[in-house]
């Protein structure tokens, strides 16, 4: 459908079809064309160009917020030939006044003067992270509270915690408990992708079997006591027919091989919660390598494929190390965990070969036991958001905290919100991480005048279209 001179890592992700081809194009840029049109689709490729010509920060475009790399218009005005170019879409700074823009000419070919791909990295790897000083003294307050909670009382940790979260209001973004920006920008760039092209731009589904959005479900055991009264939640599961994903943790406390068997056998999935629950398995390169060996062991006996951190310590570089299929240890947005961020993600998505699973409800604990929410409402709402902007509704809850009968009874009620719901693919975690790699393995052809999915994913893959704006 589109030739392009460079690699466009937007239309990877939503498997748009394109060829690379070399053509001519500005330096530090890259260039689409319909195939076989003339007008052109250029965007500044990241790391191409460098700073005072391209500017790193935090910007808005049209008021949606992003971070990344932007050439401004001074610039981008000595680049642009031709009378018929004008800014259509405003890009500001931090303190709100515009620099760049998204230029349109008369003849519908468009500058970006961006990479998306590098602003969909920056999401996802939360490079996005606020690098001011009030927020260095908030990782640093919360790095503190980490390092000596082992020696406080239960109570106490709590009341720290509850007291953290006024400082954490002030984080601003990512926005809680709903960031739409990445979607946003998602929407976006596919509006602007085809109104150049002039046509419905087809692209691979994100689930299969023409499913609208996915449920998933998952659980940590945090400790013995989470082993023993797994069945208050999973009762509630086997109520509604639902299957889940157990994380245990390996060394904390003796997980009995028939429990595992039991959950098995009802079609639930094991997975492997740290070495410890002690937050130091990720603490240093050494400490990942010294622990990575009895994890890996673990994995194995349990025939474990996913991972999920304690208290989501992460680290992008680190995590494709542990050599798990899948990761699901980052938020979409969770200013409140004990490590802070949020990849604003309700899409599964890469880290190298890694596939990321995003948490995508506030979790359980910090829901009730720290925020204090008198009942389910955030989950129900969320969820809501979430399927409406077809995502993935990836929820994590603890079979240690669910003698509270908000957590219980409001697990109860979310999953009878979306019972019968047969637009929803209900997945284990494995099951979503080899989809997307099946899905990220095919692609959209035009076979004998239509659009089809060819690959791995070609039985079960739907052809979407990104329909060109009315206007
Ligand atoms: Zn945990």
């Amino acid at each position: 459908m589109f030739d392009s001179t460079h690699p466009f890592a937007f239309f990877d992700y939503f498997r748009v079809p394109y060829q690379v081809v070399p053509g001519e194009v500005p330096a530090g840029c890259g260039r689409l064309r319909v195939t076989g049109g003339d007008a052109t689709f250029t965007w500044v490729v990241a790391g191409a160009v460098a700073p005072p010509v391209a500017q790193r920060g935090r910007y808005r475009l049209d008021g949606l917020p992003f971070f990344g790399s932007v050439v401004p218009d001074r610039v981008a005005k000595t680049w642009l030939h031709g009378t018929g170019w004008r800014p259509v879409h405003p890009i500001t700074d931090h303190s709100g006044r515009q620099v760049a823009s998204i230029w349109l000419d008369s003849d519908g070919s468009v500058f970006l003067p961006f990479d998306p791909g590098e602003l969909m990295h920056r999401f996802w790897s939360e490079a996005h992270q606020d690098a001011g000083r009030s927020a260095q003294v908030r990782r640093a307050l919360v790095r503190l509270y980490y390092a000596i909670r082992p020696v406080l009382p239960r109570p106490l940790q709590l009341a720290l915690r509850r007291r953290f979260t006024t400082v954490q209001q002030k984080t601003t973004f990512p926005n809680w408990p709903v960031e739409p920006a990445l979607h946003d920008l998602y929407d976006r760039m596919f509006d602007l992708v085809a109104r150049f092209a002039g046509v419905p731009v087809p692209w691979l589904d994100l689930w299969p079997d023409g499913h609208d959005w996915a449920l998933v479900l998952t659980h940590d055991v945090e400790t013995a006591d989470g082993c023993a009264t797994l069945d208050l939640l999973r009762d509630i599961e086997r109520e509604f027919g639902e299957r889940s994903s157990w994380n245990f943790v390996p060394l904390r406390y003796h997980t009995d091989d028939r429990v595992l068997d039991g959950l098995r056998a009802e079609g639930c999935e094991i997975g492997v919660h740290g070495l410890l629950h002690d937050g130091r398995d990720l603490a240093s390169l050494r400490m990942l390598n010294r622990r990575l060996p009895e994890m890996r062991r673990y994995a194995k006996r349990w025939g474990a494929v996913g991972f999920r951190s304690p208290a989501t310590q992460r680290n992008w570089d680190w995590m494709p190390l542990l050599g798990f299929d899948y990761d699901t240890s980052y938020h979409d947005t969770a200013p409140y965990e004990p490590r802070p961020g949020g990849s604003c993600s309700y899409y599964p998505y890469f880290i190298q070969d890694t596939v990321e699973l995003p948490i995508t409800l506030p979790q359980d604990h910090t829901l009730f036991a720290i925020l204090q929410h008198p009942d389910e409402k955030v989950w129900i709402d969320k969820a809501a958001t979430v399927r409406a902007r077809r995502g993935m509704v990836l929820v994590l809850t603890h079979p240690d905290y669910a003698t509270d009968p908000r957590v219980a009874e409001g697990y109860r009620r979310l999953l009878k919100t979306v019972h019968g719901d047969t637009s929803a693919w209900r997945a284990l975690p494995r099951e979503v991480s080899a989809w997307w790699r099946e899905r990220a393995r095919s692609g959209v052809e035009r076979v004998d005048d239509k659009w089809r999915v060819t690959g791995p994913a070609a039985g079960s893959g739907r052809v979407a279209f990104a329909q060109p704006p009315v206007s």
